[in-house]
């Protein structure tokens, strides 16, 4: 870790690290948002009917992200009255249908094929819903920059039953794999080895894993791409 790197992160309060995660998050549904609004507009003053279906879908999207923005800023709010997340019962695999539609959205990614293994199917989960689909989110959204250059576009997201009591979530890519020079620390503050990158996404990820009192981590992919495992918590019934 580079010097300056080090002086960064040993400046950062619980404040900053809080402020620079939001920007973060909301960085990308707002920015979903205003390209959905802004076609949606060309295709309005275009004045022709057979638009309708186009921009109908547009703001669909547009409430989508929106309302993602809204759930991130919510429970933030919750978090400072009472200094705890919400945990509630949730379904899985609807939590990742919904973050890779999210993240999917506005991509024009067609000749990605998503395969899904759900086979921890129907086993109920006590989560933090919003904070899990943004893990999702972000490890998706990682995989679609990792894949958006390699000639086979494969994403694989499964889920399996742990024997500790936890599900087991992997999101594995055909794309390069992890760079070796930042595979030991991709989970620690600023880093990234994209030039617009901000190497925040898998921090956030880790905080909000380790706050379930759950495991993330990587391991290589016997393709060559990369693999990531999280856990998350079965309800107790
Ligand atoms: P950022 O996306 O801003 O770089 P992240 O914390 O999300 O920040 O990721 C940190 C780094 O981890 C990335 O810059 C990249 O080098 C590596 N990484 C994350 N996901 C993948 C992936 N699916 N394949 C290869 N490298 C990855």
């Amino acid at each position: 870790i580079s010097p300056i790197a080090l002086m960064r992160a040993a400046r950062i309060s619980a404040m900053g690290e809080m402020a620079t995660g939001l920007a973060h998050e909301l960085n990308q549904p707002l920015t979903a948002n205003l390209a959905a609004v802004s076609a949606c507009r060309r295709l309005f003053t275009k004045k022709n009917g057979a638009h309708k279906t186009k921009i109908l879908e547009l703001m669909d999207h547009a409430i989508a992200e929106s309302k993602l923005a809204g759930d991130i800023i919510h429970q933030l709010r919750d978090f400072m009255h009472t200094g705890t997340t919400t945990r509630s019962i949730e379904d899985i695999d609807a939590i990742i249908d919904e973050s890779l539609a999210l993240a999917a959205l506005g991509t024009g990614k067609t000749k990605m094929k998503i395969v899904r293994n759900f086979g921890a199917h129907g086993t109920p989960v006590r989560i933090n819903k919003v904070q899990i689909q943004q893990v999702v989110l972000n490890l998706v959204r990682n995989a679609f920059d990792a894949i958006e250059k390699s000639p086979e576009k494969i994403l694989t997201v499964s889920t399996s039953c742990a024997d500790n009591g936890a599900v087991d979530v992997r999101i594995a890519d055909s794309g390069p794999g992890i760079a070796s020079d930042v595979a030991n620390r991709l989970f620690d503050h600023f880093v990234t080895t994209k030039s617009g990158g901000m190497g925040i996404g898998l921090a956030i990820c880790r905080t909000i894993v380790e706050g379930h009192n759950c495991r993330i981590w990587t391991e290589p992919a016997s393709s060559g791409g990369a693999v990531f495992h999280f856990t998350v918590p079965v309800a107790k019934t």
